[in-house]
């Protein structure tokens, strides 16, 4: 059966360019269209307003086609959270160019891989990250001109450099049509396979996002209720920006509200403590180790976090026994939001209050749920299958890989998304497994293959196969290897020799955790396929006699 979703659909499919629409819905529905001076985003130093943010962005856009920049081209951006980021990625956009965001902590061969894949023109990243971007130029298949990759803060060839009052030819788009078949943004995501992917995403598709992620706040008894309370809300933007969760959920979402967003460039337990209680914050969006940390350490006793309306854990399984354990430290509001880069990214939220323990809440508005069995068999409510959707924020597809989009979605539109869930007979659902490969350290991606092809690159591995395993305390997954050895060489300290030789190759947070464990051989089909459910229960077994 296909399972639909119970709030209203969107009234009229958003019919333009994603800066026309965010521009245009906060004009006319937030409290920006009377006082386009109110605060939009505060960092550290900086304020910018709703009307500097639509100012930058403007300039900006003059200044990137001064660069020669056409429309269809990709800007790769490294950076982390600042106030500009909005006007950046905006400007970009009313250029006509498609946005590739990534981390800025990425390794050379990190970046490299983006630019290959997302064919970037440009770059935008920080003094602190030039080097190892030039680094990863020069390693890359592209031809990225020096005058084309900017820095936020740097002395010369700078965002800011770049400003132009010049009219230029702004991208306009009027139809729907054009508004899906346009790409915005290529985020990095390895779906339920391999390495990771170019996710593309049209104007439509984010568009279409922030309109479900308002039908469910306007739907949402609880949350309007505090909302009428307080004329401008801050919310606090710890999220990185270059993750479709920060991004849509987060960054776009708050403009169309009017938020004043309070920017991090990195989480910080006291910090955010100490910005919810300067800039009284009523609204997050984090991660589940942010809530174990808020329930559990003695470090938020010290300060007045009551200003919260509500607080939002999504892009990791939540599990009901942190979540009621911060409600009970705390007596706020936490719901839960579940959803992928592949679909814009947000599909199901809980409302503030009333959901069941566990529960990632409802489908979304406009959208389609199958769920489906180890057959290909759909299910009904309360039975455990594979959660796949349908809706107008799917993406676009994978960057230039037919393949694994088909593999992705199927041949009736919907979107398979390699987690194992159910959902009740009230159209709750609840995610209880993941039968893709990806690994989540925080919310953060890590792709078994790609460590796995790392692996097989250092001078003493034979074979090698990564799983996720999970850290109870931080309330997060994380790698670990499982290592076959030249014959003879096995050891304690090769196995931690391997562990630091691949963190010194990768991004923080696709360090190998977990450990790595040296073992005779790697479990396999017939085919040669990793049996990575055969080593997850090796794993889940010791757990359980541990
Ligand atoms: P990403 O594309 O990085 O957002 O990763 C999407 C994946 O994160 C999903 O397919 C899930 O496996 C996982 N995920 C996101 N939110 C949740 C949640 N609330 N509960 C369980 N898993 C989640």
């Amino acid at each position: 059966m296909i399972f639909t979703s119970p709030y209203p659909p969107i009234a009229q499919p958003p019919a333009q360019d994603l800066p026309t629409f965010i521009f245009d819905y906060a004009e006319k529905h937030s409290a920006f269209g009377a006082n386009p001076s109110l605060p939009a985003l505060t960092d550290h130093d900086t304020t910018q307003s709703f009307m500097d943010v639509q100012r930058m962005a403007d300039r900006f856009a003059s200044g990137l086609i001064n660069l020669g920049l056409q429309r269809g081209d990709t800007i790769a951006i490294l950076i982390p959270n600042t106030v500009y980021y909005p006007a950046i990625i905006l400007g970009a956009l009313m250029a006509g160019l498609v946005c590739a965001t990534a981390n800025p902590a990425f390794t050379a061969s990190e970046i490299t891989h983006l630019l290959n894949l997302s064919e970037a023109k440009a770059v935008i990243a920080t003094e602190q990250n030039l080097p190892t971007v030039l680094t990863a130029i020069g390693n890359s298949d592209v031809f990225v001109m020096r005058h084309r990759i900017l820095t936020i803060d740097g002395r010369e060839n700078t965002v800011h450099g770049t400003l132009s009052d010049k009219p230029y030819p702004r991208m306009r788009l009027t139809t729907n049509e054009e508004a899906r078949n346009t790409p915005a943004f290529l985020l990095l995501s390895s779906g339920t396979t391999g390495l990771p992917k170019g996710v593309l995403l049209s104007h439509a598709n984010i568009a279409t996002n922030v309109l479900q992620n308002l039908i469910v706040e306007a739907h949402d008894p609880y949350i309007s209720e505090t909302e009428r309370h307080s004329l401008q809300q801050a919310c606090i933007a710890c999220l990185p920006f270059f993750h479709c969760y920060g991004l849509v959920p987060g960054m776009f979402l708050s403009i169309v509200k009017a938020r004043h967003q309070i920017v991090m460039a990195r989480f910080d337990l006291e910090q955010f403590c100490i910005l919810v209680e300067r800039h009284r914050v009523a609204i997050a969006h984090i991660v589940p180790p942010a809530v174990i940390l808020l329930a559990e350490s003695p470090i938020v006793d010290k300060y007045d976090l009551s200003s919260f309306a509500y607080l939002s854990s999504g892009g990791a399984p939540l599990t009901h026994e942190t979540q009621a354990k911060f409600r009970k430290k705390h007596g706020l509001r936490i719901l839960q939001a579940y959803g992928l880069s592949e679909t814009s990214p947000a599909t199901h939220r809980t409302r503030a209050e009333g959901a069941p323990d566990g529960s990632i809440g409802y489908l979304m508005s406009s959208m389609e749920c199958i769920i489906v069995g180890d057959n290909g068999e759909r299910l009904g409510p309360n039975e455990l299958g594979e959660i796949c959707m349908r809706g107008p924020n799917i993406m676009m597809g994978y960057h230039r890989n037919a393949e694994a989009t088909s593999e992705t979605i199927d041949k009736d539109g919907f979107l398979h998304t390699g987690d194992i869930g159910r959902v009740d007979d009230n159209g709750n659902y609840f995610i209880v497994d993941r039968k893709k490969e990806l690994i989540k350290y925080k919310g953060f991606q890590v792709a078994p293959a790609e460590l796995e092809g790392l692996l097989m690159e250092h001078p003493a591995v034979l074979d090698a196969a990564v799983i996720q395993v999970i850290d109870r305390a931080q309330e997060t997954e994380v790698p670990k290897a499982f290592v076959v050895v030249r014959s003879a060489l096995g050891s304690d300290e090769l196995a931690e020799d391997i562990r630091a030789w691949v963190a010194e190759r990768v991004v923080y947070y696709k360090a190998l955790r977990g450990g790595v464990e040296l073992v005779e051989s790697i479990p396999k089909s017939a085919s040669g396929k990793i049996l990575r459910r055969v080593l997850r229960d090796i794993e889940a077994g010791r757990l359980r006699t541990a």
